[in-house]
């Protein structure tokens, strides 16, 4: 049996780490905003390369409390990929702005600069590129628009921490990076948890603001704000994971170079390229083959887990149908859809297991 995603070996790996951050916690007697939240935002903010780290509660909030930060809102469009997780989308209309999606590169499966271009209008406020699967959207040519245009930028780095553009990591090339801590994430929380990384002090000081009722002092509310808050234990067990997060992305970019061997040559498949100045962190490792449904099924024989990164892209959701923005409005991001499928994946996935999943899809292909 290989598993997708092996959840439990990072605790058979880190178990002195993990409890020991436990019992500092529990016996501090202090649970939500205290010293753990404020040294895992120094840690990773120094991670990043940004000068502030703001803890929240998920990635989401990070996304929508950064558009909120930034004042926008209602009658305002923000540029989101056509290919991504509908995270991305919900939180551009959770402040009542309009999502504008553009289509991914050629390559794929990340936001396509070229046609960014053609996509703004005075109405453009924000470009949210997301660094999905872990690969670094071309960030040298979207900030460089941006920047011609007067308009902000904000990663959703959810995927893709530790990821680099030559040599500097996302969530810092940006004007702020959102984080998820998602426990399936390449660092994860063992709950939910979220961060903004920036390096202007006004946003992260609204946003710590804002993620606490909108207030600085007790009971006096400044705005309306969230609950939106990274707790201690949390942030505690992320310190602890912290250290080791390049080691594990190095552990997948092994996998990913194995899988990039072994599956090289199958007839109708597709293999990940990767442009020359992304380091990616292989948060998944996706194929594409219009043989999807055979793959799947001859690796659920071989009790090997794969999954699909994502089924329906977020224009064809129920969600999004008042968008009318029907079948063949976004005919790249809706052939990804049909085509692309996720393999087992991990820093603890055996270099054998690589081998077995490769030979699976080969003897149905060949
Ligand atoms: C996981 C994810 C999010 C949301 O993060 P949560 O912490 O689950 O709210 C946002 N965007 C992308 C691309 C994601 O993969």
């Amino acid at each position: 049996m290989i598993p997708f995603l092996d959840m439990k070996s990072v605790y058979a790996e880190l178990k002195p780490e993990l409890d020991a951050a436990y019992h500092r916690v529990m016996e501090s007697g202090w649970f939500v905003l205290g010293k753990e939240v404020e040294a895992f935002e120094a840690e990773y903010a120094a991670f990043c390369g940004t000068k502030h780290c703001v803890g929240l509660a998920n990635g989401l909030e990070a996304l929508e409390m950064v558009l909120r930060a930034w004042d926008i809102g209602p009658g305002d469009e923000v540029i989101v990929p056509s290919n991504t997780y509908i995270a991305t989308w919900l939180a551009v209309t959770a402040v009542g702005a309009t999502v504008v999606p553009v289509e991914p590169t050629p390559a794929g499966p990340n936001i396509d600069p070229e046609r960014i271009e053609a996509a703004l209008t005075p109405r453009t406020k924000a470009i949210m590129p997301v660094h999905l699967y872990g690969e670094p959207a071309d960030m040298d040519a979207i900030v460089a628009l941006a920047a011609k245009r007067g308009i902000r930028v904000i990663e959703d780095v959810a995927q893709a921490q530790g990821a680099k553009v030559r040599g500097r990591r996302v969530g810092s090339l940006g004007d702020a990076g959102a984080h998820s801590f998602f426990p399936s994430k390449n660092i994860g929380a063992f709950g939910d948890g979220g961060a903004v990384t920036t390096d202007d002090p006004k946003i992260a000081e609204r946003l710590r603001t804002m993620r606490n009722y909108g207030s600085k002092v007790k009971y006096v509310n400044l705005e309306r704000g969230f609950n939106s808050r990274l707790d201690e234990l949390q942030a505690a067990f992320l310190r602890a994971k912290l250290p080791r997060l390049d080691a594990w992305n190095e552990r997948r970019r092994l996998i990913a170079a194995r899988y990039d061997d072994k599956l090289a040559g199958i007839p109708g498949l597709g293999l990940p390229r990767v442009p020359q100045w992304a380091e990616p962190v292989w948060h998944l490792y996706v194929v594409r083959t219009k043989r999807r449904a055979d793959v799947v099924k001859a690796l659920e024989k071989a009790g090997i887990g794969s999954l699909i990164h994502y089924p329906i892209p977020p224009h064809l959701q129920e969600a999004y149908a008042d968008l009318k923005q029907g079948k063949g409005s976004f005919p790249l991001a809706e052939e990804l859809a049909e085509t692309v499928l996720s393999l087992p994946m991990g820093p603890h996935m055996p270099a054998e297991a690589v081998d077995e999943v490769a030979s699976a899809i080969r003897s149905v292909l060949s």
